[in-house]
């Protein structure tokens, strides 16, 4: 079977590879199609993704959708045939933060395409891929596999709501009109946000956002807007753009006892007013991956309350992978999506 490896900065190899073997705890799935995420393009464009360097080889992806062509132990629940979302963690079941219901912060967690752990977690850029039965989440007929396959980008969203503690009524900023950012977006909608604004520097995501969900719209690079819309107040800001002048309009405009999530994974060390967190009560989260909110994700899908069809901008076979890295990783795109 075809699968692609990076073995360093703009170097991904394709290579004929034998089929997996399968662990008592997993079924094997053709993969039909895996979003790009910002990680793959860090480690496409790097070699590497921030402190995560890979020790060998090893094939990127992890936003994936595809059908069960070999159900293991699971044939009753997972027969062949089965069209299933694919949740890229594995972590470990037993450590306290798996106990205790927060597996995305597990020690010894596995992700596909990540070299969080070592040796790096080989991903689904590859036509058939060994999964977690418990990680497969069959599909409705009428979901396509695109759709299916952004889950993951998602419950990252999702998981980032978890961590406001609600939006209902909240005047809400998103900062970063890139897919987590959109996505976080449509779910804040979703769940009642009384207004949602959006700050990027380009012009066509911010449209995007403005036709999707976004009541207002804020060039980045123009202080004076943001301060026009966010003058009624903002109750939670959303930090999704990785950017740390975005992270200080962060502190800056949120209103006396706000929160404040971060989402992007900033510079390891910024600069930050941090006495507003002090003086307005600031209350500061984090959000990382996600965890127990996969399904809730798949709910909003087969109800369609969500819609992810038009953040999906550019599609590549996955013979064509590297241009497609290459558009992903322009200013013009917002999700490309690889189908196999
Ligand atoms: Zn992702
Ligand atoms: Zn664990």
């Amino acid at each position: 079977m075809h699968a692609f490896y990076l073995h360093g900065a703009k170097d991904l190899r394709p290579a004929d590879i034998d089929p997996p073997e399968l662990s008592a705890d997993q079924v094997l799935v053709r993969i039909c199609a895996t979003g790009i995420c910002g990680s793959d393009l860090h480690y496409y464009e790097h070699g590497r993704n921030g402190d995560f360097v890979p020790a060998r080889p090893f094939i990127l992806g992890h936003e994936s959708a595809g059908e069960i062509v070999d159900a293991g132990a699971f044939a009753d629940s997972l027969p062949v045939g089965t069209r299933v979302a694919v949740d890229p963690a594995h972590p470990c079941k037993a450590c306290t933060y798996c106990v205790d219901g927060r597996y995305n912060l597990c020690p010894q967690m596995r992700y596909y395409g990540s070299a969080a752990s070592t040796p790096p977690f080989d991903g689904t850029f590859r036509q058939l891929a060994p999964a977690l039965a418990a990680g497969c989440h069959p599909i409705p007929d009428d979901l396509d596999y695109r759709q299916a396959a952004l889950l993951e980008p998602l419950a990252v969203a999702l998981q980032a709501v978890k961590r406001a503690d609600g939006v209902a009524g909240k005047r809400v900023l998103v900062c970063g009109a890139g897919p987590i950012g959109q996505l976080v977006g449509l779910v804040v909608r979703h769940y009642g946000a009384a207004r949602t604004f959006v700050s990027d520097l380009r012009p066509s995501a911010l449209a995007l956002a403005t036709d999707t969900w976004a009541d207002g719209a804020v060039r980045a690079d123009e202080p004076g807007q943001l301060a026009q819309v966010t003058s009624a107040g903002i109750d939670l800001v959303i930090e999704a753009s990785g950017a740390p002048p975005a992270l200080r309009v962060a502190y800056e405009c949120c209103s006396p006892g706000g929160t404040i999530v971060q989402l992007g994974t900033q510079p390891a060390e910024v600069s930050l007013p941090v006495n507003l967190v002090m003086a307005k009560e600031l209350t500061l989260r984090g959000s990382f991956r996600f965890a127990h909110v996969f399904a809730q994700g798949l709910d909003l899908l087969t109800q369609q309350r969500i819609d992810l069809r038009p953040l999906i901008t550019h599609r590549f076979a996955l013979d064509d992978l590297v241009a497609g890295m290459e558009t992903a990783a322009s200013p013009d795109s917002i999700k490309v999506v690889v189908d196999y």
